[in-house]
């Protein structure tokens, strides 16, 4: 884990002032070491007499912040005003900012004093007159953006030495840390800011916690060192095959991030399998497409892991390829590649801007990037209840969480990715349980859809539901929608329960590889069941059925049982092997539906058929499921020919169309589709392939190649699309590419 150099702690010492102007010199910018050294002299002055908690100097505290200040590679007047931003609040008799405005000039004395706590505010409440000095700080913010940094490494530094305070001192500045500035450090995209204020913060708020991740942490790296070094080799060997000039490390997860997952999704330790990454960092933009190209051609890719936030970046700037292979000791990893100018801004986010641009251009596109705080301080400057503002702030500061409205106003949050059925869910188990489908914003919408903050969801029920389907078990993102979802089918439906489950055994049984009768079976998985305590096997198989036990959890007792059945008949029965275990196919949840009208009806709950994935301009048809309301179809999907064929369901197709009304096309909606490319193998083939892709703003969801011959390739791609027209263009453009031979639409 990277974190910022911690300074040293002679801070008295003169030599230090000397190195950090050594520093700067060194560094290649036309600092002007001169005012910065009078900077350091008057605050040196200024402080003269005061001390820390910790008994130091209070003089070490400014010096401290301006050399995180110029680590940031910031500006004069930054690293100034690092030395100067506590003169004007703790030394009133000696300066004030008409001073230090004479000495340093306009900037430092606007950075000073949005760096200053309000002076004399007549507020009585201390909450109120804290939310005051936050909200000041984000107005002087919005007019110049180094006041935050500077800010930050203020806290930074603070946070390094809060043992020196009392616990409760601690835990208010710890609390305040989480809640305020980190997620600020995150906004602003400053990930080594961001991870060193939540780790420092987490050792107060939950010391425990901190210690117990960072012992799992240390032994599982213990453990695993030698499989990345290995990983790491063998990588590094083949992209140096590609002539590419790269710098491959790994990093472990920060504690906090792990904490989070454990203890705030409710993983256990060996759960969290992407708590390493692989770094690949390279020169250009096309370099990190082959990069990837290589990578998925050496491992396995998990399907749906893969991210491509360089031609879409997050919204606070990140840029990078993320994808999750499985090694070849099946362990899976995250890889991600990047070049060092996308290295830069992940680290030091806004900040990087601020030291590698600059200049009008760029003054306009941090003031882009930055608009959400002006738009946050807008809001703000109507709101007078400090409860109101920290609500809002926090609204927009935690990014992975979403609040929803509910018809009557009242707010439901609820973790980022969450659906409506998860919506449903939290306001009550009833009214997910009878849920038909949902509106938002006043428009029906598919209930597998993620509403967005600040959305007004009304819940459809109806009291003639038959209840969930056990499909949303894999839809809803919050454990406590799966468990009431879980707990509705333990109590409903035994009997499909007992089938569900069953099937589920019984394929796990046959695929450790031998023929055996389905009572033989059966005996095998009596014998496992009752090691759980369960006397009787349809309980075990209502369990599995329900979820209420995982099939895995039940496996390695359900092979045991296995050994132990097959041994006893070894001898009068020769083993006959049965084919090796199928690889599960990638599918992936279409992103969006909707949009279709079944039988003349509009807003049915529709999903879309994966054998054809069906796009907008397909003429398609319908298919009333038992579980998951109507399956639309393309009409020449293989799987319609044959299935009209079947005189007993008939009656269950039903004439669908797309909904072409200009107000249920939704722009943003985005369609799965595959491509078959066939192509002659070239070094750069998956590069032109991704950046075309990406030059048509086209999101690439999933890659798979095979090779077929010594030269050629096959390439199965996933992309989302908006309709058949838009996924023509998408044919077109790709097969202008030298090397493809062909590229059609993918069937079944
Ligand atoms: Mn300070």
């Amino acid at each position: 884990m990277s974190e910022m150099r911690p300074v040293a702690d002679n801070c008295a010492d003169v030599s230090r002032i000397e190195s950090l102007l050594e520093t700067l010199k060194n560094s290649g910018k036309n600092y002007d070491l001169d005012k910065i050294k009078r900077a350091y002299l008057y605050a040196e002055k200024l402080h003269e007499g005061q001390f820390r908690n910790s008994g130091d100097p209070y003089i070490c505290h400014p010096i401290a912040v301006a050399e995180i200040v110029a680590s940031l590679g910031l500006d004069t007047d930054s690293v100034c005003a690092g030395f100067l931003h506590d003169t004007v609040e703790d030394c009133p008799d000696k300066t004030n900012l008409g001073l230090i405005r004479s000495y340093f000039g306009d900037d430092v004395a606007m950075l000073v004093d949005g760096l200053t706590k309000m002076e004399n505010i007549n507020i009585e409440d201390k909450e109120e007159a804290h939310m005051e000095n936050i909200r000041k700080m984000l107005l002087a913010m919005s007019k110049d953006i180094r006041v935050i940094f500077i800010k930050l490494c203020d806290r930074l530094h603070n946070m390094r030495t809060l043992s020196a305070k009392r616990e409760a001192k601690q835990r208010t500045t710890a609390l305040e840390t989480m809640n305020v500035y980190a997620p600020l450090a995150h906004r602003l995209g400053m990930q080594m800011m961001k991870h060193e204020l939540e780790n420092l913060a987490l050792q107060y708020l939950d010391p425990i916690g901190y210690e117990e991740v960072n012992t799992n942490i240390a032994e599982k790296y213990g453990q695993t060192r030698d499989f990345l070094e290995n990983v790491r080799a063998y990588i590094g060997e083949k992209l140096a095959e590609y002539n590419i000039h790269f710098t491959l490390e790994y990093r472990v997860k920060s504690v906090y991030s792990i904490y989070r997952k454990m203890f705030n999704h409710n993983k256990t330790f060996d759960e969290i399998y992407d708590f390493y990454a692989l770094r690949i960092i390279v020169d250009t933009e096309l370099e990190c497409y082959t990069a990837l190209g290589v990578i998925h051609e050496l491992f396995k890719s998990v399907p749906g892991r893969f991210k491509d936030y360089i031609s879409t970046p997050k919204p606070n700037m990140y840029q990078s390829l993320h994808t999750t292979v499985i090694g070849r000791a099946g362990v899976p990893f995250e890889v991600q590649i990047r070049t060092w100018d996308m290295h830069h801004i992940a680290e030091y986010g806004i900040a990087a801007h601020w030291k590698y641009k600059t200049g009008q251009q760029s003054k306009a596109e941090i003031d882009q990037k930055l608009s959400w705080i002006s738009k946050l301080i807008d809001t703000e400057n109507s709101a007078a209840d400090p409860d109101e503002f920290m609500h809002a702030l926090k609204i927009d500061l935690f990014h992975d969480e979403t609040f929803v409205f509910t018809p009557k106003g009242d707010v439901i949050s609820m973790p980022q990715g969450s659906t409506l059925i998860d919506f449903a869910y939290a306001i009550h188990s009833g009214v997910g349980n009878k849920m038909v489908g949902a509106k938002v914003n006043g428009m029906i919408t598919p209930i597998d859809r993620v509403p967005q903050t600040g959305d007004i969801v009304e819940i459809l029920t109806s009291a003639s539901s038959k209840g969930p389907s056990r499909d949303w078990l894999g839809i809803v993102r919050t454990s406590e929608a799966r468990s009431k979802i879980r707990q509705w089918f333990k109590k409903e439906k035994r009997a499909e329960n007992i089938v569900v489950g069953k099937a589920d055994v019984m394929r796990e049984i046959t695929r450790f590889g031998r023929q055996l009768t389905d009572s033989q079976k059966a005996e095998i998985a009596l014998a496992a069941s009752k090691r759980v305590g369960m006397q009787d096997l349809d309980d075990l198989y209502n369990a599995i059925g329900y979820g209420g036990l995982s099939v895995s959890k039940i496996l390695p007792k359900l092979r045991d049982e296995f050994d132990k059945y097959v041994k006893q008949i070894a001898e009068t029965e020769p083993q006959i092997p049965t084919e090796a275990q199928q690889v599960k196919t990638a599918t992936h949840k279409r992103t969006h539906t909707g949009g279709i009208i079944i039988d003349g009806e509009v807003g049915c709950a529709v999903k879309f058929a994966k054998c054809c994935n069906p796009l907008p301009g397909d003429s398609v048809v319908g298919f009333v499921t038992k579980g998951f309301g109507v399956s639309v179809h393309k009409k020449d999907c293989p799987n319609v020919i044959a299935g009209m064929q079947n005189e007993e369901n008939r009656g269950r197709w039903k004439e669908a169309r797309w909904d072409d009304t200009a107000e249920n096309q939704d722009s943003r909606a985005v369609f799965e589709s595959g491509i078959v490319i066939e192509a002659e193998n070239h070094i750069m083939l998956l590069a032109e392939i991704t950046t075309a892709l990406a030059d048509m703003k086209v999101s690439l969801l999933s890659i798979n190649t095979q090779k077929r011959s010594a030269t050629g390739m096959l390439i199965h791609l996933t992309v989302g699309c908006k309709n058949t027209d838009h996924f023509n263009s998408i044919l077109a453009r790709l097969r202008s590419i030298s090397n493809i031979h062909s590229a059609t639409r993918a069937i079944g």
